[in-house]
């Protein structure tokens, strides 16, 4: 075997800094983004420090501007999506505060217009797209599942399901029961939009709800190889994690204080796990979030995991943009 192709089988994590632009009314907004280097660097500035402690680096595998294209932004995940088909698993994650990016990012603003596309719908049109060039040797089928973690209960669009251990589907521990066959992507849009209505929330509620909630896109690949009969399971989760912000305390009470506390115990799980693999280290804390269980099988060994963080320009944003990108480089 080639070297590169050993590399090729070791896990890997890599962190890609994604910078929104300011929206639309809000032109000359003084930006918190000082700088973004070429080697994946980006320095921030805080206005409201003075001196030496203004400025700050943070480093990462890749650094986008806010002038970055969907299109730029997917050429460096396809290759990811590729391994799948080759019978790897992988995770893409946006994280950040609400109204960084993360949805404009995995889904994009408008589901209708190909050109704005977002990482979720450029990924199924590669893997149909691969899947179909190499119908001569592998036959492949695909199937999709979308859940949502709120509060650490799981919901399929109107079911509440117990997580179980001992799946047959290869990286994802939840029961089959609810995996829809798809064939193009076309199919798996449709199935999307059928999810959102059944969810039975009004739009304000849902774009409410959807920042406190992970929502987990599950593309199950099954190939079969046609000459020797192997069999190939690969593994796709695009997840558009709840939004990053603390809550105050002192302010949130009820409900959405519970809401909030689930949200920070698991994405501070979520970069434990990460961390963790990072480091190689002996001990991988799975067991501490709904999230980090679902998605053990494809976090470590040969999986792939892609973190995207997003991050809002504006002043009034520094507290969140500076813990997010700590948040971000403790798990690069
Ligand atoms: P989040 O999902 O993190 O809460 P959104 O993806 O909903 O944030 O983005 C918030 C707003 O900013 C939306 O109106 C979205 O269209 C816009 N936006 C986010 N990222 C970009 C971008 N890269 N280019 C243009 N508009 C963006
Ligand atoms: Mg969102």
């Amino acid at each position: 075997m080639l070297y590169n192709q050993v590399q090729d089988l070791k896990g890997t994590i890599r962190v890609y800094c994604r910078v929104r632009p300011f929206l639309q009314g809000q032109t000359n907004g003084q930006s918190t983004v000082d700088y973004i280097g070429e080697n994946g660097n980006i320095m921030i500035v805080n206005p409201l420090k003075q001196g030496k402690d203004a400025r700050k680096v943070f480093s990462f595998n890749k650094v986008f501007g806010q002038n970055v294209s969907q299109e730029q932004i997917y050429i460096d995940t396809q290759p990811l999506i590729r391994s799948v088909l080759d019978g790897f698993n992988v995770c893409i994650f946006a994280y950040g505060q609400t109204g960084s990016g993360k949805t404009y990012t995995m889904s994009g603003p408008d589901m209708t217009t190909e050109q704005t596309w977002g990482v979720n719908y450029r990924a199924l049109r590669d893997l149909f797209q691969i899947s179909k060039q190499r119908s001569d040797f592998i036959r492949y089928e695909v199937g999709v599942q979308m859940i949502e973690i709120y509060n650490e209960q799981f919901t399929l669009t109107t079911s509440t399901l117990d997580i179980r251990n001992n799946s047959q589907l290869n990286g994802l521990n939840v029961p089959d029961a609810s995996w829809v066959p798809v064939s193009s992507t076309q199919d798996v849009l449709e199935f999307m939009r059928i999810g959102q209505k059944n969810r039975a929330v009004g739009a304000t509620a849902l774009n409410e709800r959807s920042s406190r909630s992970h929502s987990v896109l599950t593309i199950h690949v099954y190939g079969k190889e046609l000459v020797s009969g192997s069999i190939l399971k690969g593994c796709l989760h695009l997840v558009d994690l709840a939004g990053s912000e603390r809550v105050d305390k002192s302010e949130a009470v009820g409900e959405r204080l519970k809401e909030a506390q689930h949200i920070n115990r698991s994405l501070s799980a979520l970069g434990d796990v990460i961390s963790a693999l990072a480091q190689k280290s002996a001990h991988i804390p799975y067991r501490n979030s709904k999230l980090t269980q679902v998605l053990q099988d494809s976090l470590g060994g040969q999986a792939k995991t892609l973190m995207f963080v997003h991050i809002s320009p504006e002043v009034n944003a520094i507290g969140e943009t500076i813990s997010t990108l700590k948040f971000a480089e403790r798990v690069a």
